[in-house]
Parts: structure tokens; sequence; C-alpha cells
């Protein structure tokens, strides 16, 4: 994959505003959020476009909560957003805004567009009004209140306003062209009653502006230049440029649209991860397993991992499905060259060294990022006693197997040559509980002077030094590429094992301080964070990021992307 940086399409549009000097050479994006839920890995792509933007040409970029809704809406989304922005390495300075904060001059334009006969109010049912609209084979009938007069317009605009009516007594419509090729253009609703509380507005207001008028406004309002949506608002950007075009708005915005994200086995859109934290499939918003924000911050995702994924992904203009093995490639890049390795077991299984002394200890040197020799390395003790992983040893060894197996030799990394003298069975069942073998002491470091080799390094632990820890073993949470597409239900597609706690593992003592929050790869095994929550000194607990199977590495190679 090239890393060398294209235009996209966007781009493109402001270099060329730039050379005709349009909107006297500013750059000023926004990203607007509706906090009725968690961002997610999607809004990732547009914050990353919208920042990124006003980065690139020295401009602008506002972070505007969109909330025009209030029944939907909550100031804990507000506070997740605002945490969620920030983590991901962007900074609105001064420029935090909410749509809200504008109801007063919205409410003043509207009652222009009523003075200049571009306003009604009209009295029929929400399900009238769809049935006059018509669809995209038939025109639209005109409703009834279309002619009321401008004086009876403003009378109950204002009556709206002051409280009189009850929810969907009466809405504000823009009076534009019932015929029109396009349906958001056949009047569509600028206000409707709503007596309900807003987060911000408590009950100030009992009609709230619909998503269409309040943008466009809340865009000029704050001099955005570039204001970027996804490919669905395309046909209502007449619209946006219809609300502008008739108000003495102080700038004039233009409207571009781009791809939204969509990834493969997971779902990103708030209904449905409403659904899956309401309904108790996963633990909560920042779930690690999770697309939203907060769960791959809590599943040990580096934002620069998001950063360069959006970067890879690019900015187009069709939908696509993109696969997750290009995201969890990116975590990989990232942490290849970040985390730490250290040892870790998660299913252990008991050593004993014969012929090593009994209670004698070494510290051997252990490699902490062979990636960055700038992170030095660690002792690790070693002893008569280890962890090793119990896949790590079969008795009756397939043919391509070549870890630890009777009479075999292998390596344990940084340690000593071992080799397997004896297996220790349970007398009742049969299972293995401990395989004695011999070291070489003169293997030292993992390399014999002698020159031979072994075919197998495995990792482990000294089970006297090693530490208790819970692992969870996070999968991706669906078992298909686009979840719901054949089964009709997304949650049919749930993967079973999306989740697997380990609480018997053993992790090298150097794990015992680790800071919530911070990221390792445990060697041979993938990539692990201290769980930001639950991990404290005396109670460990580690969550999977990734596997170290590189699936995508693996497609390339195989010439298939
Ligand atoms: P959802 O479809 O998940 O409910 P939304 O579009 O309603 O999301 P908003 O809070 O309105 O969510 O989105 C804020 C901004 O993020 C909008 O500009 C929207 O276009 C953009 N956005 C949302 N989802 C995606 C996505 N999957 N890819 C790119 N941009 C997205
Ligand atoms: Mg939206």
């Amino acid at each position: 994959m090239s890393s060398e940086k294209s235009t996209n399409f966007i781009q493109a549009i402001i270099e060329e505003d730039l050379k005709t000097g349009k909107h006297g050479g500013r750059v000023h994006t926004r990203f607007p959020p509706e906090p009725n839920g968690y961002l997610h890995i999607g809004h990732a792509k547009s914050i990353c476009l919208n920042f990124g933007i006003a980065q690139e040409f020295g401009g602008l970029c506002n972070l505007r909560f969109d909330d025009t809704n209030p029944t939907k809406e909550e100031q804990e989304y507000v506070d997740a957003i605002l945490e969620d922005v920030r983590w991901l390495g962007f900074d609105w300075g001064e420029r935090l805004y909410f749509a809200s904060d504008y109801f007063q001059q919205m409410y003043d334009y509207a009652e222009m567009l009523i003075e200049k006969g571009l306003a009604y109010v009209c009295s029929l049912s929400a399900e009238e009004i769809r049935e006059y609209r018509g669809t995209l084979t038939e025109p639209g009938r005109e409703s009834p209140y279309r002619r009321r007069s401008v004086a009876e317009n403003l009378d109950l605009f204002r009556r709206m306003r002051a409280g009189e009516f009850p929810d969907g007594a009466h809405v504000l419509r823009a009076k534009i062209d019932m015929a029109s090729g396009n349906l958001n253009l056949r009047d569509p609703v600028l206000y409707r009653i709503l007596h309900a509380e807003h987060h911000r507005t408590g009950n100030r207001w009992c009609i709230y502006p619909m998503y269409d008028y309040a943008h466009p406004l809340s865009d000029a309002l704050e001099g955005v230049t570039h204001s970027i949506c996804t490919l669905e608002f395309e046909d209502h950007r007449p619209l946006y440029d219809w609300v502008l075009d008739n108000l003495p708005v102080p700038c004039r915005p233009r409207q571009y649209e781009f791809a939204r994200l969509n990834l493969s086995y997971t779902v990103l859109s708030k209904r449905r991860l409403i659904r899956l934290v309401e309904g108790g499939y996963v633990s909560g918003w920042d779930d690690p397993r999770l697309p939203t924000l907060a769960g791959l911050r809590r599943r040990g995702v580096p934002p620069e991992a998001i950063r360069k994924f959006c970067d890879l992904i690019g900015v187009g203009k069709r939908n696509n499905l993109v696969d997750m093995a290009l995201f969890e490639y990116c975590i990989r890049e990232v942490l290849n060259l970040t985390a730490p390795r250290v040892m870790a077991v998660l299913r252990p299984l008991k050593v004993v060294l014969l012929n090593y002394p009994e209670g004698q200890v070494e510290e051997v040197q252990a490699v902490n990022n062979p990636e960055d020799p700038a992170q030095g390395t660690r002792p690790v003790p070693f002893s008569r006693e280890l962890y090793i992983e119990r896949e790590d040893f079969l008795e009756e060894p397939p043919p391509r197997f070549y870890r630890l197996a009777p009479g075999r030799e292998v390596r344990l990394r940084y340690a000593y040559f071992i080799k397997c003298v004896e297996v220790v069975k349970n007398p009742d069942t049969g299972e293995i509980e401990e395989v004695h073998c011999t070291y070489d002491p003169q293997t030292k470091g993992g390399y014999a002077p002698d020159g031979r080799k072994v075919k197998a390094t495995l990792h482990w632990v000294s089970a006297a030094h090693a530490l208790p820890a819970e692992v969870r073993l996070y999968d991706r949470l669906f078992t298909v590429p686009e979840p719901g597409a054949a089964s009709g239900n997304f949650l049919d597609d749930l993967n079973p094992h999306s989740l697997v706690t380990l609480t018997d593992c053993r992790v090298e003592p150097s794990l015992g301080q680790a800071a919530p929050g911070s990221r390792f790869q445990f060697e041979r095994l993938g990539y692990f964070c201290a769980d930001p929550r639950d991990c404290r000194p005396g109670r460990l607990v580690f969550n999977r990021t990734v596997s170290l199977k590189d699936e995508w590495e693996k497609l390339k190679q195989k010439g298939a992307v």
C-alpha cells in the first residue's frame, strides 16, 4: 500500500476555492454530532476529515452539537463526545458551539420567511402531510393551509411558540414546490411543536427546528465555508441552499457530500448500537467489542491507529464496505512500534527444570521492543519452576507441530534450551499436570555454543514470580461481514465467542504496576491493554486489542488486495 498522499476531491475543491478567492480565502469547517449516542469509528472519519482539512489549509474547525431534537439527546452524550474528540487528537480551541444557542436567531429567521411569503403554518397531521407529499413518480398536492395570509401565519407561529397548541397540532413549512422532482423541496417542515425539556434550554422552547433548517443556519452563523456531510444528504442540498438564499445570513457556506464509512463485521448506526447497549448484548457504550471510540479506547486501540486508518481509506463519493482486517492492520502497525513486549501465559502449564538448582533465581535480560532499541531491556526472573502455554505442549505431536513434546528440545525466550524428559499426569483424570524438563546451562540467552538449532521458541513466566491476571479475549462482535444482510436481523449474527474471559493467567512481574490503559504486546499472543476501568495493582486485568495473526498481510501476500 502506498503511503503517498493523494488529494481527495474535497481537498481539490478547497484548493480551487483558494485559487479563485471564494470565501475570501477562508477555510472553515465543522464537525456536527447529534448528542444522541456515542461517537463511533464512522464519526472518526468525519472528524479526521473536518479537523484535518482545517489543519492542512490553515483554517478553523468548530465542534458543534446539533442538538435540535430534545427527546433523544442527553448531557451524558455531550460529555462523552467531547472526551472522544479530544482523545482522537483534535482541538476545537474556543469553538465549541451548540445549535440550541441559535434557537432565537433561527426563530427570527423563520418569521422573516413567513413575512416574505416563503413559509406557512400547516395544520395537516403528520400522516396527511406524508400523503400529500406524493411519491417519486407522482407530484405532491398542495396543503389546504398553504394559502394562509402572512398575518395569520405569523399569529399562529407565535402562538405555537407561546405553547398554545399540543404536539402535532401545527407545523411551519417552507413554501417551495409541491411538484418538485426532489421530495425534500415539497414544502418541507421547518418547525414542529414538541413539549419536551431540552438538556440545555430546559422548557424555554416548545417548538424545535428541523435538521434541514437548523443546519445551514448554524453553518452560516458560525462562518463555516465548507459544510461536509455524508452522501445521504446530497438530495437535501437544494434545501440547504434555499434556506441560505432566502435569508440575510452573514456568510454563505456550501455543502459537500462524501461516502460514509461502512466497516465489515460490525455495525455503525446509532440505532443499532443503542439496541446492543440497551439490550444488554454488550456491557455498555465502552464495551471493547463496540466500534465506538469509547469502546476502541478501552480495547487498547491507540488514537494514532484510527487516524492512520482514516487516512488510508481516503475520502470518496462512492459508498463501500471497508474490510475490518484493514483496521486491524493499522492497529498492529502502530502497536508494533510502540507497545513494549512482555511475557504472559494465558493457559498455564507447569514446567519443572529437574537439573536447575532449587531456590536459585537468576535474571535474564529481555528486549522491550526489537523494533525500537531505544526502549531498552528489562530483567525477568527465571527459576526452576515455570509456566508455559498449555497449547505449546503436546504429548503426541502431529507432523507440523514444532513446539515442546516428549524428548524434544525448544528454546525459552531470552533464557535457555530445555528438553522434555517426563510428563506428569493426574492419576484420576489423566490430565497433564506438569512437564519435567532439563535445561542446558550452556545455552544462556537462548543460543547454543555448538550451533545446534531448535525449531520453536516459547514464552514463559517464573511460577514463583509471576502475577495472577484476568485476560479478556475480545474478538469481532459479528460472525459475518454484513450483520443482518442475509439473516434479516443483525442480532442473529452476533458472535457468541466475541468475549472469552480467562481468570487464571500469569504475567511477568513487571506488569504489576501496569498503568490503566497502557498497551503491551504479549509475546506470541497479540496486543493487550490494561483495562482502564478494572486493572489496578493487586487485580490485574488485560483486554486483548488484536491478535498477532495478520490477515491483512496474508491477503496482501496472496495478491488478493
Ligand atoms: P448514525 O447514522 O450512526 O445514526 P448520524 O449521521 O445520525 O449517525 P451524527 O451525530 O448526526 O450521526 O453525525 C455527525 C457527523 O458524522 C455527520 O456529519 C455525519 O455525516 C458524520 N458521520 C456519521 N456516521 C458516519 C460514517 N459512518 N462515516 C462517516 N461520517 C459519518
Ligand atoms: Mg444525524
